[in-house]
């Protein structure tokens, strides 16, 4: 009886461990389904994505293709002579079709880092050429809403960053253009410096400041969040994609740093990111040029004496500012007659001869190719460099027959000019291991590029608010040379303060003015008027 009720409940036993056995066989089975059906379901959302990604970045190239055409035909268009109703279509064409390639380029590169598939490149490349580059991008803009534009790029020190410049780039970009368009006055800053450096690596800290109108928390917050939900339910006023920095902070993830952003309304705004690279050391002949590279981006301080031979005023005030602003002493002469006795003078009575000589082409009594040439032959051995607006192959070689090896083109940047000053100066900032030990210097005491700037539309106003009356009466008296030259003298000064249609509308009368014949249609004149007004007006309101 007790052996059966054992026997029992062994059997009992069984049976529930069976049970249990088969219930648990059964969950897994399920389980086990579940998992299946899930990682199916995974694998099709991911295979989904990766078609939508795929997608995407096949329309953005599509359409990238015909929007290149726009873009460069409404360019070549604008080129041409066109009414004033067409120009202003046209632009608009072409600012819109900038906008939209922007759009399309954001979406590529958004489809590209959600697919997980935007590598980043890890090539040697030269930072202050980037940061050079990023520069002379930025400037015109800049230069326009009258900010001071301050960069700083940490010297070379012998080693070469391995990295993606052009992703780097972008990056820089897109903070400098923000900060430039989010700024109505005073300062746009890039500040590169080195943080830690070892054998194989450095970490360089990457600043962007402005003094502009800053960010409440809220905007903040938005572009911090991951990219799909940045623009949900903002409006738009910038006129941006409002992708920019969503996919600028990814891709500086993506190259290990992160972005941090400090803002205070009204006052202005810090973004800011490190960065780590391995670096391969640079050879001395790269060292060499990074020193170069590096004083074009940080002001260079320089002693001599230039001879400025230039008959315009704006360009004769332009000139010896930039050259005083680096330390030159500098003398102008208004033509090449006067640039050529004064170095005979000095030759002479054995005075201490020019450095440098800077050799406009058009003036009136001597041209600049006839001074050169006579200068040339005095044998004093002073260097002489062409300035002019338009340098093309063939002019370089007319140049060099008359003693001018050199050239530098009107309007040029800091950097150019002083890319140029290198070539026969050497920098007195600069210790000969290429470092700066100067840092700074003089670099507040002289004029700002802003400064500069309101001069330059001070002198633009005083020296063109009748320009349009003087060639118009010219024509009336058939005084065609001086006609040309004063639609010449608008063109150029038109061209240093940035003003590229009045430069364009004042080209297209100057060249309707050849062998004595006055060619120019009505509709030049119209709109030759109607730009000079719109320029005389935005600088007279200026100085209000
Ligand atoms: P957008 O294409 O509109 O410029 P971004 O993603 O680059 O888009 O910037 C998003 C928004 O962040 C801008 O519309 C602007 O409101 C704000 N913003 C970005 N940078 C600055 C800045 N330097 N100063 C003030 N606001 C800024």
């Amino acid at each position: 009886m007790y052996e059966n009720f054992i026997n029992w409940k062994i059997l009992i036993g069984i049976i529930i461990l069976i049970i249990n056995i088969i219930i648990i066989l059964i969950a897994a089975f399920v389980l086990r389904r579940k998992f299946i059906e899930a990682d199916k379901l995974r694998k099709n959302a991911e295979a989904v994505s990766d078609t939508k990604s795929d997608f995407l970045a096949m329309i953005s190239r599509e359409i990238r293709t015909p929007m290149n055409s726009i873009v460069g035909f409404s360019e070549l268009a604008l080129d041409n002579e066109v009414s004033l109703k067409n120009r202003d279509y046209l632009n608009k064409i072409k600012i819109n079709a900038q906008w939209l390639l922007q759009i399309i380029n954001d979406i590529l590169d958004i489809s590209m880092v959600e697919s997980g598939r935007m590598n980043i490149g890890n090539i040697p490349f030269d930072m202050h050429e980037l940061l050079s580059n990023c520069r002379t991008l930025i400037m015109p803009k800049a230069a326009e809403k009258g900010l001071f534009l301050y960069f700083y790029a940490e010297p070379g020190l012998g080693k070469t960053p391995l990295g993606d410049p052009v992703r780097l780039r972008q990056v820089l970009v897109n903070l400098l253009s923000n900060a430039v368009k989010f700024t109505n006055n005073g300062m746009v800053k890039l500040h590169a410096v080195l943080k830690e450096m070892s054998d194989n690596s450095i970490t360089m800290t990457f600043e962007i400041k402005d003094s502009g109108i800053g960010m409440t928390n809220e905007q903040i917050n938005n572009i911090l969040q991951p990219i799909i939900q940045t623009e949900k339910g903002k409006k738009r006023k910038s006129g941006g994609t409002g992708l920019g920095l969503a996919i600028t902070k990814k891709i500086i993830e993506l190259m290990g740093g992160s972005l941090s952003i400090e803002s205070t309304l009204g006052i202005g705004s810090k973004l800011s990111f490190e960065l780590v690279f391995d670096t391969i050391n640079s050879d001395n002949e790269e060292l060499f040029e990074k020193k170069l590279v590096f004083n074009d981006l940080d002001k260079p301080v320089f002693k001599g004496e230039i001879l400025l031979c230039e008959d315009n005023i704006m360009n004769q005030q332009v000139i010896f500012d930039h050259l005083t602003r680096v330390g030159f002493k500098a003398v102008i002469a208004d033509n090449g007659k006067i640039g050529y006795e004064m170095v005979k003078s000095r030759l002479d009575k054995n005075e201490k001869q020019f450095d440098l000589v800077f050799m406009d082409i058009h003036m009136p009594e001597m041209d600049g190719l006839e001074a050169a040439s006579k200068i040339t032959e005095l044998n004093t051995g002073v260097p002489i460099v062409a300035m002019t607006a338009n340098i093309m192959y063939n002019d370089r070689e007319i140049y060099k027959k008359s003693g001018m090896f050199d050239c530098v083109g009107k309007p040029f940047t800091n950097q150019e000019l002083w890319r140029c000053l290198m070539k026969y100066f050497i920098p007195q900032n600069v210790s000969n291991t290429g470092m700066d030990n100067n840092q700074g210097i003089d670099s507040f005491s002289s004029k700002s590029d802003w400064e500069i700037q309101k001069e330059l539309q001070v002198l633009f106003i005083e020296n063109n608010s009748h320009i349009y009356d003087e060639i118009t009466g010219a024509l009336e008296t058939a005084d065609i040379i001086l006609a040309k030259r004063l639609t010449h003298s608008l063109k150029t000064n038109a061209a240093y303060i940035g003003k590229i249609i009045l430069q364009k509308s004042a080209a297209a009368v100057e060249n309707r003015l050849v062998d004595g014949k006055n060619q120019v249609t009505e509709e030049q004149l119209k709109t030759l008027k109607t730009e000079l007004d719109m320029v005389l007006n935005e600088f007279s309101s200026n100085m209000q």
